[in-house]
């Protein structure tokens, strides 16, 4: 049996109910096997695959806070801290009553990756909890958030291990978050990023995933000959991604017919207007049929269907698992030129693989989304220089880190005769930078 197979078969019997974590880990160990077995014998004899396997650490606590009825409620927190091997832990909150141990360690786990891929100094990590807050009461909200830093602030630090937003988790948590772990700690420190502007946040942060999700996407298809002008793009979710990569598609001269929520999808074949989203899912936190009643030329539909929708490109920015083989069949059928993932892992494997082998440019989250965790690690570097720049240089920096994203998979894909296969070029690239890191700072 190879090192690989070896380990792939004790870390499914170790996480055997953690299905999203076994595809993570599935997906980047089959990934990287060329540069395993040009270096078996030193890997194994440093039980490297089992270390990045395992986290260096999980934390998990009890979240207990006053609901507006004066009920107590009880929810459970996580931070798992995978990686430190080249920088402090790095990676967002996720709040979603899907969370629980499997999912953060999903997320913790492609963060080693992408973060090492931005060519930046970050480690890897992720937390969250099962709370929900849909349907919350701003205190509500900011109850959960102090409870919750209450017990995080304890495990984390400018550098240390440094949270940002994700699913559900915003500027407003981060806010309450960052009050709460200032007024524990006695300490005014970069401890969170997605910070507001005025205490700390970068300009830019906001729309730094959307964007750097274009960004990547423009590279990838002026390298194969194409323009984003006037291509149609395929767009789900409509949060912090999903509006950004919207905007930024629309800059560039694309066109976006579709958006998406957790109920239902709008097909606008006139273009979605973002600063209407914007209205309904920023300012209102409301339903996408709040869109359609405000927009003559959308069609609103119940459940999922965006990838049924005829595109040049598609760009899943809702969650996990969300394009599936029949999406994925559809779409070659309707003639895709390429699948760019914004959101964490939103491509089954099955239908990854569908994809790649029927000819579409795949470019996986863990690159085409790292835009937002870059865009982090600069907001960690003007906090530390107690300084902030402006939205253009943030933006240019963003641009010129996501093209060399581009090439950096490029290239570790075609050195090891995978050309095109950028999801084998993002693990190669991303494993390559902590392996050495982890083999230089001995056995730890
Ligand atoms: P938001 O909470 O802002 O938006 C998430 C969107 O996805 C919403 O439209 C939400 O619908 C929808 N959604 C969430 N869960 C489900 C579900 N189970 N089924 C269907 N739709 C769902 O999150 P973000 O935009 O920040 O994150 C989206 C994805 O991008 C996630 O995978 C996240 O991990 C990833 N990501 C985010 C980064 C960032 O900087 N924000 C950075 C890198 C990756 P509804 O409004 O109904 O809840």
């Amino acid at each position: 049996m190879s090192y690989v197979d070896e380990v792939l078969a004790k870390v499914q019997a170790k996480n055997a109910s953690e299905p999203e974590f076994l595809q993570a880990v599935e997906e980047v160990l089959e990934s990287i096997k060329p540069v395993v077995e040009a270096n078996e014998d030193l890997y194994r004899k440093e039980a490297i695959l089992e270390r990045i396997t395992e986290p260096d650490r999980q934390i998990k606590f009890r979240v207990a806070w006053v609901d507006d009825n004066g009920q107590t409620q009880v929810n459970t927190g996580y931070r798992v801290q995978f990686n430190n091997a080249i920088g402090p832990y790095k990676g967002g909150l996720r709040l979603h009553p899907s969370v629980y141990i499997g999912i953060i360690k999903f997320l913790g786990f492609e963060q080693i990756f992408k973060n090492s891929l931005t060519g930046l100094p970050i480690g890897g990590g992720k937390g969250g909890s099962d709370f929900d807050p849909k349907g919350k009461s701003d205190r509500e909200i900011m109850a959960f958030c102090q409870s919750f830093m209450t017990e995080l602030s304890k495990y984390i630090g400018a550098d240390i291990d440094v949270p940002a937003g994700d699913i559900g988790t915003g500027a407003r948590e981060i806010g309450y978050m960052f009050g709460q772990y200032k007024r524990i700690k006695t300490t005014y420190e970069g401890v969170l990023t997605g910070k507001g502007l005025s205490f700390g946040g970068s300009l830019a942060r906001t729309e730094a995933t959307g964007y750097g999700l274009l960004y990547i996407t423009e590279e990838l298809i002026k390298c194969h000959g194409q323009e984003m002008a006037g291509k149609i793009c395929v767009v789900s979710g409509s949060g912090n991604v999903a509006i950004y990569a919207t905007q930024k598609a629309q800059q560039l001269g694309a066109k976006v017919v579709t958006c998406s929520d957790s109920t239902g999808w709008i097909y606008d074949p006139e273009g979605i207007d973002v600063e209407l989203l914007k209205e309904v899912k920023e300012v209102k936190r409301a339903r996408l049929t709040e869109y359609a009643a405000a927009r003559p030329s959308a069609e609103y539909h119940e459940g999922r269907g965006v990838w049924s929708i005829k595109c040049d490109i598609a760009l899943p920015c809702a969650t996990q698992n969300e394009l599936q083989i029949e999406d994925a069949k559809t779409l070659v059928a309707n003639g895709v030129t390429a699948v760019c993932e914004g959101a964490n892992m939103p491509t089954t494997l099955e239908a990854t693989k569908y994809l790649q082998d029927n000819g579409v440019l795949f470019v996986p989250g863990k690159a085409a989304n790292a835009g937002g965790v870059a865009t982090s690690a600069l907001e960690m570097s003007q906090n530390s220089e107690r300084l902030s720049w402006t939205f253009e240089e943030v933006d240019a920096k963003l641009n010129r880190i996501m093209v060399d994203i581009y090439h950096n998979i490029d290239d570790a894909a075609k050195r090891y005769d995978k050309e095109g296969d950028y999801v084998a070029g993002a693990n190669i690239a991303g494993f390559e930078k902590v392996v050495e890191a982890m083999l230089a700072q001995g056995v730890c």
